[in-house]
Formats: C-alpha cells, structure tokens, sequence
C-alpha cells in the first residue's frame, strides 16, 4: 500500500517505480535481441581443488553486455528471465556451450563442468532431463564431468516428479550441486532425500571468515554436516589467503573465488588450464590471483 505522505514523495515513490518497471520492460525486450542475435557468453571460473592448488573444475557463468543498456548482472536478468519465460532459451544455451567447451577441455584436463540451472527450469522435469540427456550425446561430454547445479529454492516446491528426475540424473553418473546453501529457507530433510554429490557453502558464510567467530564456528558445523552425509564441500567466494587456509584446514575439499580467479572468457580459462596442467603440484601460492 502506498502512503500518501504529501505530494512530492508520492510522485517519487510513483517515478522510482516507472524507472524500475522501464528498466525490467528494456530488459525483456532486449534479452530477447540478445537471444536471436548471439549477444550471450558463458565465461568459466576455476573450481579449485584446495588440498593440491590445481583446477578440477569450473562453473560456467552467463554474462550479457548490451548495447543500449551496457553490462547487465545475471542475479538481474535471470530473474526476469525466469518471469517472461526465456529462462529455458538461456538454459539450454549455457549448457550447450558449457558442455561443448568442457568436451574439448577433457583432452587437457579431465575437468567438471558445473551449469547453473533455474528451478523454473524443472517445471517440466521430463523435458529438462530429455534436454541434458541430448545435450551430453551431441557434445560427448562423459556424464561424470556435467555437474547440475541447483538452490534450495528447488526443494521447496513439492512435486512428486522431481525427486524421479534427481535420482535418474544420478542414476546416469551426472552430479548434483546444491549452490548458495545456507540462504534458502527449505527444511534441511531435502538433503538426505536426494542423492546431491556436492554442497557449495554461500559467499555470505566465507565472505567474514577472518573477522567472525559466529561465521567460523557455522561454516565448520556445515563442513561437518556434509561430510556425515557423503558430500563434498565447495566455499564460494573467496577472496583472501586466510580463508583458503581455514577451509583447507577443516578439509573443505574445493574453493572457488577471486583469490584463484574470476571467472574468464573460454580462451582464457582454457589458457589457465594448460599452464596449471604443466605446472606440477603445489602449495597455494599468495600470487595465485590473475
Ligand atoms: P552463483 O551460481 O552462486 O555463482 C557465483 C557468483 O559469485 C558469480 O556471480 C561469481 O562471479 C561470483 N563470485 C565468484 N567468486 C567470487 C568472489 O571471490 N567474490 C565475489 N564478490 N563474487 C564472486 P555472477 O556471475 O554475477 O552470477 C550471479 C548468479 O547468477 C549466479 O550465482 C547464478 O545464480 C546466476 N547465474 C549466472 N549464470 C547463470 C546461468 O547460466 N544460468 C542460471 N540459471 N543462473 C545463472
Ligand atoms: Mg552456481
Ligand atoms: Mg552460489
Ligand atoms: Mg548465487
């Protein structure tokens, strides 16, 4: 409800409001230029294996640099993409090149590729599965190195199909992620209903590691969980050396974040991925950052 607190805020409640719906209007309307006219890209950011230092991975990321409106944040358009329905179009556009890219990578490395996915995405469960499923085919990518990664906001939504079409993506051999855990609200029964491989602790957690007693004491509970269940851990987000240090002491097996590096264009991950494939097994250096 707006109050009507005299007439100047109210008409800048009024143009705020006009300012955001023009901006989500331009958005849709250019997303879709961006769709028909190859305007996306996928950029790859290590997933960083913090035991031994070296890549394992990478988490393909969505980026969209407009025109008219300049660099555009995924947490933005994805949401109205999720609204407008060109959510399943940028889907199966990120898979597509992130298997395509990572089928290529296997000759350098036997890396993993994690794709993002929208529950929106698993409205309709039998075609999402029958998408992946073709997708591995066409590209070659071995089954093991496609890890799906979903939120907590999947597991929110009740229906019966879903958890048929998690058990066969790992019936299959492709792995389960469960992203940004911690910021959901779903109940964490979820976690031994399905067979998920991996759990990526949010940045939030990481973030204050150095400064926060509460956020160490959470972030070793969380590590301590995962592996009562079976599941590997991945810190999102970090950014300085000491927070590598910690994970890697309570043995949180993977870190992704600025401090190994942001995520890069194809040519420049895949530049990366040679060099650390040459260079033999070592300590975390301080330098590590690109
Ligand atoms: P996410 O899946 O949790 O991805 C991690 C986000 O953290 C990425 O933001 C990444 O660039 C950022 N990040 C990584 N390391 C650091 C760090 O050390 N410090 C900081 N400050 N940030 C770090 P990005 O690329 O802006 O993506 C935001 C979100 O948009 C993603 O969060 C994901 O939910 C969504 N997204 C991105 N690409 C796709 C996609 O292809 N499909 C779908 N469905 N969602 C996507
Ligand atoms: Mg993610
Ligand atoms: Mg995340
Ligand atoms: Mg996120």
């Amino acid at each position: 409800r707006v109050k009507d607190n005299g007439r100047n805020s109210f008409s800048f409640y009024n143009s705020t409001m006009n300012a955001n719906v023009l901006r989500n209007v331009n958005i849709n309307r250019r997303l879709r230029y961006a769709i028909d006219n190859g305007k996306l890209e996928m950029y790859y950011q290590p997933l960083i294996n913090l035991q031994t230092g070296k890549i394992c991975g990478a988490e393909a990321l969505m980026r969209w640099t407009d025109e008219e409106l300049g660099f555009v944040p995924p947490d933005e358009f994805i949401l109205l993409a999720e609204r407008n329905g060109l959510i399943h179009q940028l889907g199966d556009f990120a898979l597509t090149q992130a298997c395509q890219q990572a089928a290529k990578w296997q000759a350098i490395s036997p890396m993993q590729i994690a794709v993002n996915f929208s529950s929106v995405q698993f409205r309709d469960c039998h075609a999402l599965l029958a998408k992946i499923i073709a997708v591995l085919d066409k590209t070659g990518l071995p089954k093991s190195k496609l890890d799906v990664e979903v939120t907590e906001s999947l597991m929110i939504s009740q229906e019966s199909e879903l958890s048929s079409m998690l058990a066969e993506l790992r019936h299959l051999g492709i792995q389960l992620s469960i992203d940004d855990f911690g910021t959901g609200y779903s109940a964490l029964s979820y976690l031994q209903k399905y067979a998920f491989s991996k759990l990526k602790i949010d940045r939030a957690f990481v973030m204050n590691l150095s400064e926060n007693e509460a956020d160490r004491s959470l972030v070793k509970a969380i590590i301590a969980m995962a592996k009562a269940l079976n599941l590997k851990v991945v810190a999102e987000g970090i950014e300085e050396q000491a927070q590598a240090d910690f994970l890697k002491r309570l043995d949180c097996e993977y870190g992704q974040g600025y401090l190994f590096s942001k995520p890069l264009p194809a040519d420049e991950f895949e530049k990366l991925l040679i060099e650390d494939n040459l260079s033999p097994i070592q300590e975390l250096p301080n330098s590590y950052i690109i």
